[in-house]
């Protein structure tokens, strides 16, 4: 066995074998896949191996698109079959949100090319007549998936590997890892068979690997140990059924019926397809239990669960329902095994938190569709520096170090439950809630407020009726406009007209300071530092020129820097900010970084009133002044006193409106919020929550990340040139200048339909039909009356006034691209003295 490469790939199912055939694609030789036991012998043996498009997620869907037409090149590739069979993928719909679920997903489709058809009931019925339709609304057909044999494409993938020159050893596990600084000195052992289970033998070794991709499925939990990190990837039981002939399906076939698409009744929380004359019957159904939370025992190896028919009875029944043949026939075999799943049921593709040269590659749910796809995006990360698309919302680090054991099992039962629920993209699922609070929440609910999870704080989406039902935001969800869609306008028109206070404790908060500190963030970030009490917009940048995270820099010190970044992202933000620190601390002088996000607590207070409201509660010699523009102008910090609260005090507003950021000591929130709440009573101060931010946010085409900022774009693509200082030298800017623009960031105003808004994932067309590029952001404009939307076109189309075309809920929209900021572009009110 080889005893140094350039990367080791632990794990050889479907995943990790397509890593260890994509780097060698992309060129890197000296690679070496190691499997503890046979290939395909953990979760990929007993996959139903279906390969479906549909997927709510941008980077997903191109994700399962690249392993869907990539599967079918393999045969002429290494000559093996492996067992693609493109009969199509049938998506039933019993309700009208239900159809409105595929629209939303057809705009994610449309967006990444993906090929669809929409079917009547009626055309259902014609093609396939051996299934009931007429309780049916309509559904949505993939004509170009289907499904593959696991074990087929693994292997083909693993001769293609091989062919590329990647070696593949069988029955060596990873034992530990150690990183000596330079590279990982992995220990391997040899497995043996010892009373029917796999265990290490004496035989060991030690490989040198300049790079480790773990690939481990229902094994993380033990690779997370071994690595000193988390890995939220717990399986969930999951079964089909596979049923005996049926002779209606075996008559159809018979006399010349095609081969049924892939079945799935997504109300009825299943997927059908034929197996040899029979059905096979793949539920979603509630109480899987998580298993392996701490480990797979040794005794487990290519094992499966007892099935447990009576937790998949209704999901049975509505089988029979839905194809009424097969009531007569009975069960011919069964398989219930592990599925790993996390939180929110996304794969967890990317760099390893804290650690170098690793990169994580587990928790995959659909690891089958997906395999090709992360290989081949994983490679482009690890070869080249970056994937074209951007996968920070599959990135490892999207759960930080809160994350437990207990947490990650319950999330997952929950995200496995809710593959079949309607996505609805204002949803927001239960479990393990609250967590996260501030020390204001039970105060925020006592007010209405309806929270959202992110990062697993609870954070007021918007104030509902103090008296709402529990389940009030449950029924308010909609694909068009919600139940909350009132809170959210009246609370976005007090901030445009009054004062609103907006709850944003959630915020990544770092100190960046020492020596070093001002000569690694003028590196660092793309905008020039800000002055001592002055603070500036920047941009980390990836080595390939795009937008890593984006920063709001407070400088607090001539060498000392206050860093506020998205609340989503504290582990990404994080991991990175360290470890560029760590890069260039001997060369720089001493940095050093803090995360001090759960010190600081956050209030934005925005609006005209917002100066009233503060000057209320400000302690100083001079109270009259000490909040105007001349003693505290529009983008500078001061420290200020709020009755009793020492605050620092940041005059930024992310909702254009005259405002500041009240960072205060954690401890003394609910003493704050108290002494606000009193002041605020005569000025009319309305909370305010996260989703009338986001449209006025808009209104000032305020980027987002995540959203319009992420690593597929560059700063001057997002149009900000305003904050790149290119007189300076900075981490990504070569590669920034070299990426060009290939295409640009707009903001549109859309004559859409009148009981909705875009969600900032529909296609933008000319109005000749040509797509000429897509929406990241949408929402309500209140300023001027219609809906909202961010996203990025064709830079020759990126000019005020330009006419453009919206898809939503599969119609086009006129929209016009306005001018950056159509809402007081030139800050009149926010910079508005007093
Ligand atoms: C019943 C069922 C049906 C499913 N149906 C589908 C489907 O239709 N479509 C779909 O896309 N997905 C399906 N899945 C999910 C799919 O099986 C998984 O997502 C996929 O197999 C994951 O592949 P993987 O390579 O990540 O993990 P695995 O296939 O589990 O491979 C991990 C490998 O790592 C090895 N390993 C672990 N630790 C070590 C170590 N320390 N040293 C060396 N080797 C190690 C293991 O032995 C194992 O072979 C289904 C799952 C189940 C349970």
């Amino acid at each position: 066995m080889k005893t140094h490469v350039k990367a080791l790939v632990v794990g050889g199912g479907a995943v990790g074998t397509s890593i260890a055939y994509h780097l060698a694609r992309h060129g890197w030789d000296e690679v070496m896949l190691l499997e503890r036991d046979e290939l395909t012998s953990g979760s990929t043996w007993h996959a139903a191996g279906l390969l479906p498009y549909f997927n709510m997620s941008y980077a997903t869907t191109h994700i399962h698109d690249y392993s869907i037409r990539f599967y079918k090149t393999l045969e002429a590739e290494t000559g093996l079959n492996a067992g693609f069979s493109v009969v199509g993928n049938l998506r039933m719909a019993q309700s009208k949100a239900r159809m409105d679920e595929y629209l939303l997903y057809a705009t994610t489709a449309e967006t990444c090319d993906v090929p669809f058809e929409w079917l009547t009931p009626s055309e259902i019925k014609a093609r396939w007549p051996l299934l009931r339709t007429e309780d049916l609304e309509g559904a949505i057909y993939h004509p170009t998936d289907g499904y593959i044999n696991p074990a087929d494409v693994t292997m083909a993938m693993a001769k293609g590997a091989r062919q590329r020159g990647v070696t593949i050893e069988r029955k060596w596990q990873v034992d530990g890892y150690e990183w000596t600084g330079a590279e990982w000195r992995v220990s391997v052992s040899k497995m043996v068979e010892k009373g029917g289970n796999l265990v290490p033998s004496e035989e060991t070794a030690v490989i040198t690997a300049e790079h480790v991709v773990t690939a481990t499925g229902n094994h993380a939990q033990r690779t997370a140990r071994m690595l000193g990190i988390k890995i939220p990837a717990i399986p969930v039981e999951h079964q089909y059924i596979v049923t005996e002939p049926d002779p209606a399906l075996v008559a159809y076939r018979r006399e010349g019926g095609g081969e049924h698409p892939v079945l799935r009744d997504a109300d009825a929380k299943w997927y059908v397809r034929e197996e040899r004359g029979g059905w096979i019957l793949g539920p979603y159904e509630r109480n899987a239990p998580a298993r392996f939370e701490y480990g797979v025992p040794d005794s487990f190896r290519a094992d499966l669960f007892p099935l447990d028919l009576e937790r998949i009875e209704e999901e049975y029944m509505s089988m029979i329902h839905r194809i009424p043949s097969s009531e007569e026939v009975g069960l011919k075999d069964d398989y219930n095994g592990p599925i790993c799943y996390t939180p929110d049921g996304n794969p967890l593709i990317g760099p390893a938190p804290g650690l170098r040269n690793m990169w994580l590659a587990e928790g995959f749910s659909f690891g089958i569709t997906a395999a090709g796809g992360a290989g081949e995006y994983l490679a482009q990360m690890m070869v080249a520096g970056e994937a074209e698309i951007d996968m920070a919302s599959l990135d490892p680090k999207r759960y930080g170090d809160w994350m437990t054991t207990d947490y990650a099992a319950r999330k997952n039962e929950e995200a496995y439950e809710h593959v079949y629920i309607l996505h609805h993209p204002d949803e927001e699922r239960p479990a393990c809630r609250p967590l996260r609070t501030a020390p204001v929440y039970d105060r925020q609910k006592a007010r209405g407020a309806q929270f959202g999870q992110v990062n697993g704080w609870e954070r007021p989406n918007y104030y509902g009726s103090a008296e709402a039902e529990e389940d009030f935001d449950h029924a308010a969800r909609s694909f068009r406009r919600g139940g909350w869609w009132d809170y959210a306008r009246t609370e976005a028109e007090a901030i445009r007209n009054g004062v609103g206070l907006i709850d944003a404790t959630a915020f990544t908060k770092h100190l960046v300071k020492g020596p070093g500190a001002a000569a690694f963030m003028d590196w660092f970030t793309c905008n020039r530092l800000p002055k001592t009490g002055r603070i500036n917009l920047t941009y980390a940048l990836t080595g390939a020129g795009t937008t890593r995270t984006e920063y709001t820099v407070v400088r607090l010190a001539e060498d000392s820097f206050y860093l506020v970044s998205a609340g989503a992202w504290t582990g990404y933000d994080g991991d990175y900010l360290r470890k560029a620190a760590e890069d260039r601390r001997e060369e720089l002088g001493w940095i050093e970084v803090q995360d001090v996000t759960t010190q600081w607590g956050v209030f934005a207070v925005a609006g005209p009133k917002s100066r009233d409201l503060l000057g209320a509660l400000v302690k100083d010699a001079d109270p009259a002044t000490v909040l105007s523009n001349k003693r505290f102008p529009w983008l500078s910090c001061r420290d200020i006193e709020l009755g009793m609260v020492p605050v620092r005090a940041i005059r930024v507003a992310y909702t254009g409106e005259l405002g500041w950021e009240l960072h205060h000591p954690i401890e003394m929130q609910t003493h704050l919020w108290d002494r606000l709440m009193e002041a605020g009573e005569p000025l009319g101060l309305k909370l305010v929550g996260a989703r009338a931010q986001n449209w006025l946010r808009q209104e000032k085409s305020y980027r987002a990340f995540g959203h319009e900022l992420g690593r597929d774009a560059t700063p001057l693509e997002a149009d900000l040139p305003r904050f790149v200082d290119l007189s300076k030298e900075f981490h990504g800017k070569a590669e920034m200048q070299a990426k060009g623009i290939r295409s640009r960031c707009v903001t549109v105003l859309i004559d859409g339909p009148s009981d909705a808004d875009p969600w900032g994932r529909e296609a933008l067309y000319l109005g000749d039909g040509t797509r000429v590029g897509r929406l990241t952001s949408g929402g309500y404009s209140v300023a001027f009356g219609k809906s909202i939307g961010m996203g990025y076109v064709r830079p020759d189309l990126a000019k005020a006034g330009q006419a453009l075309q919206v898809r939503m809920l599969g119609q086009l929209w006129d929209a016009v691209v306005t001018e950056d900021s159509p809402y007081d572009p030139e800050n009149a009110r926010i910079r508005q003295d007093g």
